[in-house]
């Protein structure tokens, strides 16, 4: 029996087509390297750390082009611990929210569990497709994922169309505008490589182990002065013993922003991540800023889309064109090959991480096409596909 031979002209200059932890770039872990004696080591409370901080939020603001009244925050934990900040410190009383996959399931359970919060009203569609929260009685949160990277569906950010009559009633007249509904984005797989109009969101959050090629454990919230000013209402009710509510200090939004804005976390960041993100902010901006990453991700996309079209063996597995992401593509592999082996093949020469999700039980490839994957990488990573399933079919 043939053994499987991959040409070494056909190998991608980088393996990593992971959703998270994704690619990180050589320059990125020189840059580390560089500033390791001067950076790494050295107290986050002091200037040299306060300003890698300080340039993350202006590369952030100029990144996303916020206005002048928005705010980038940023924390401990990464957005699994954002979505507890959801729930401690944004929702007064009802959220609604879209459901469509294991990521944005997850804040819809964190929800539920909260028992000073009634159940969110779940809008929920089968994984590949996608469902937004509609306008819902009492609801002053409406929250759903701008890319759900388990599915590699993505969704629009645009503002619910709330009825009137639906908005929740502040018990004390003069506290009305803040019972305006939130929008709150998990942008977590999605900020940096999907375009966005930051205006329609309140909180567009994300953690730096995908778009941004760092490491997990961070979220960065960008936050609008509504979302700010939400959180300080939900603290001074939380004060009160009747509310039932407690804050926990690691899940505090209002002591994070106190913090963003002395360019500081409320507790001890890992500053290799902060230095990996720096460096990634910098050369996204240097390359074109968020249109040319967003460009280059789609043509990404792209280049893998018409390929699983077009294969016998392959189809995407997003029916509908609009939502399929240009960030995470997911391919469904026919029932006469296992998507393992492929995934086993190509793991030999390097080629790592494009496992579909396992929750979704699917035979399945996904693959990352974050920024920092180059469209030639993209091309060979097809051609070694189609090696490894043509040696497959044969033996
Ligand atoms: C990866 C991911 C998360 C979880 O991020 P962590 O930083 O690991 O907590 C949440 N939401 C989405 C959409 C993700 O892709």
């Amino acid at each position: 029996m043939n053994e499987l031979q991959i040409p070494q002209e056909l190998l991608p200059s980088d393996g990593r087509f992971g959703s998270g932890p994704s690619k990180i770039r050589t320059a990125q872990i020189d840059a580390l390297a560089s500033a390791g004696t001067t950076l790494l080591g050295t107290s986050h409370r002091q200037k040299p750390v306060r300003d890698l901080v300080a340039s993350i939020q202006s590369g952030i603001r100029e990144l996303f082009n916020l206005p002048e009244d928005y705010e980038v925050v940023l924390g401990n934990g990464g957005a699994s611990a954002f979505w507890d900040i959801i729930c401690a410190s944004l929702i007064i009383q009802r959220a609604a929210v879209g459901s469509y996959g294991s990521f944005s399931g997850k804040l819809a359970a964190s929800i539920a569990a909260a028992p000073f919060l009634d159940n969110p009203v779940v809008y929920e569609a089968p994984y590949g497709s996608m469902a937004l929260p509609q306008s819902t009685p009492g609801a002053d949160v409406y929250a759903w994922a701008h890319n759900e990277t388990s599915t590699g569906v993505m969704a629009p950010v645009v503002r619910a169309q709330v009825q009137a009559d639906h908005i929740a009633q502040a018990p004390n007249p003069q506290d009305q505008h803040i019972y305006n509904p939130l929008t709150i984005i998990d942008a977590t797989s999605a900020a940096g490589g999907l375009p966005v109009d930051i205006t329609q969101a309140d909180v567009y959050y994300f953690s730096p182990q995908k778009a941004f090629g760092s490491e997990g454990g961070l979220w960065v919230a960008i936050c609008s002065p509504q979302a700010i000013e939400r959180a300080h209402y939900v603290e001074k009710l939380a004060a009160q013993p009747e509310s039932g509510r407690w804050v926990p200090p690691f899940l505090s939004l209002t002591k994070a922003i106190t913090n963003s804005r002395k360019n500081q976390t409320l507790n001890t960041p890992s500053i290799s991540t902060l230095l990996l993100m720096h460096e990634q902010i910098q050369w996204i901006l240097a390359q074109g800023g968020l249109t040319w990453a967003t460009e280059r991700c789609a043509h990404n996309a792209q280049l893998l889309y018409t390929w699983a079209e077009q294969h016998q063996y392959l189809t995407p597995f997003v029916e509908h064109n609009a939502w399929r992401s240009n960030v995470v593509v997911t391919i469904d592999v026919d029932p006469s090959l296992d998507a393992d082996d492929i995934i086993a093949c190509l793991r030999k020469y390097g080629i790592v991480d494009i496992a579909g999700y396992r929750a979704l039980g699917r035979n399945q490839l996904r693959i990352a096409v974050f920024p920092s994957v180059e469209p030639e990488d993209v091309q060979r990573l097809i051609q070694c596909v189609n090696v490894v399933i043509d040696y497959l079919i044969q033996h």
